[in-house]
């Protein structure tokens, strides 16, 4: 069966009776014009789509809890939208915590996650009542242990491990091959056990947590993933007599960025997680531990789409073609930083023949500052709006102000409808928390 991450455009995506795209209902040229752009554009209808698939997928096996990586995109909005869906959350930062417990989020269902939390970020994730915190090192383990018996708190926590698989992706986004800067190591578990059980015992460990890595392809990786969390549960019950009750197997599926990705369904990676699970339970001897996934990516970016305006352009002589758009690599800073493909097309001319291979340049001060490469596209001209697919994860979480540029508002549509879920800043938000000290001042 097919699932939504395998799409290349939004569920809702068609061409209506004016001859532009539309998403959601919404006429993506009247969006351009309401909002202004560059605009991101997150279809709703395919975010819960995409939700669904996962549930369905996941039922075969009785205790499963569904996480999504805010990382990917945080907003309140979109952590309102996936709470109504079931979802807990995995967050990162002081920011993600506030974000998702302004969002009215159930703070149980909340994994706190990450390589160098802070003090800081760590008493806030107790404050608010963060259901789990999954500790990365030595180092984090003592600290929480102080700050949890400062509040007189016992903290759940999971253990991060480096499980020392290699996944075929971008060498950036591999997370549990061995010298990665995540985690403990599978012959440092044992030791951080026993510090829990016997010094730090505002602790308790309910399981352990890996992620191998993102925009995987590769279901086969999963199954060894979760033979080595299963022989490390059973192997601690052996020695520790501890029981471990839940296994956090991580995210990464992929999505279709291009015509040439091809990422599994849903459906076919909780077929690899269920049968490896089971059969290394039987395998191991233990009893079925809770398993939680924590999908970002696959959840939230073939919902998203961004539109920006055509500006200038330039040939160069017996060179490229180049069209430069409004935004650029401050709001889509993938293709700067991983060399990311993505696919686009024109608004406002969907059935016109493709007509010429063009790149299409960002505005921000950078030779770097390529959207998409050498792509076909309609004759184009000023003022034609480009959607370009794909964008809803990993675009607005990682944009910045370069150039002091302002960031991009935010839409959520559905049902012909939009709804403003981020505004667009505005040149007083791009000074705001600047201070000229009195010396400098002139009058
Ligand atoms: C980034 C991350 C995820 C999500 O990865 P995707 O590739 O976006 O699905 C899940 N879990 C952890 C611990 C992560 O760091």
């Amino acid at each position: 069966m097919e699932s939504t991450n395998q799409s290349l455009k939004p569920v809702t995506t068609r061409i209506n009776e004016n001859g532009n795209i539309e998403i959601g209902g919404c006429d993506l040229i009247d969006l351009a014009q309401k909002y202004d752009t560059p605009l991101y554009v997150l279809d709703e209808a395919t975010i819960r789509s995409i939700c669904s698939d996962y549930k369905k997928a996941f039922s075969k096996y009785p205790k499963v809890n569904m996480m999504y990586a805010s990382k990917a995109l945080c907003t309140m909005a979109t952590s309102a939208l996936l709470a109504s869906e079931g979802f807990g959350f995995d967050v990162v930062s002081a920011g993600e915590i506030y974000t998702v417990y302004k969002a009215g989020v159930d703070m149980s269902k909340v994994l706190f996650n990450g390589n160098n939390k802070s003090f800081e970020e760590l008493s806030l994730a107790l404050n608010l009542g963060v259901g789990r915190i999954s500790v990365d090192n030595f180092f984090e383990l003592s600290l929480l242990n102080e700050i949890a018996k400062s509040n007189n708190k016992i903290v759940d926590i999971l253990l991060r491990i480096t499980p020392g698989i290699e996944c075929h992706t971008h060498e950036y986004i591999q997370t549990g091959h061995l010298d990665s800067k995540f985690g403990f190591d599978l012959t440092q578990i044992d030791d951080a056990v026993e510090l829990i059980l016997n010094e730090y015992t505002n602790l308790k460990l309910h399981g352990l947590h890996a992620h191998i890595g993102s925009q995987i392809f590769e279901t086969s990786i999963y199954a060894d993933e979760i033979e080595i969390l299963v022989k490390e549960i059973a192997r601690l019950d052996e020695k520790f007599g501890l029981k471990l009750d839940e296994v956090n197997v991580g995210g990464g599926l992929g999505v279709k960025y291009t015509d040439s990705d091809l990422p599994p369904s849903t459906y076919e990676i909780a077929d690899k997680i269920i049968n490896s699970l089971n059969k290394n339970i039987e395998k191991y001897g233990i009893e079925p531990p809770a398993l939680f996934i924590e999908p970002g990516r696959s959840i939230i970016s073939t919902a998203g789409v961004t539109l920006y305006t055509i500006g200038t352009s330039k040939q160069v002589p017996k060179g490229k073609t180049y069209f430069a758009v409004d935004g650029g690599m401050a709001d889509n800073a993938r293709p700067s930083i991983y060399q990311a493909k993505y696919y686009a097309e024109i608004v406002n001319k969907p059935s016109q023949e493709l007509a010429k291979t063009v790149t299409i340049a960002g505005r921000f001060c950078e030779s770097g500052d390529i959207l998409i490469k050498d792509i076909k596209l309609p004759e184009i001209e000023e003022g034609d709006v480009l959607v370009v697919f794909n964008t809803g994860a990993y675009n607005y979480s990682m944009a910045s102000n370069y150039n002091r540029v302002q960031k991009s508002a935010m839409v959520l549509v559905n049902n012909s409808q939009s709804d403003i879920i981020v505004s667009r800043e505005t040149l007083d938000d791009i000074i705001s928390h600047d201070i000229i000290p009195d010396k400098l001042k002139r009058d």
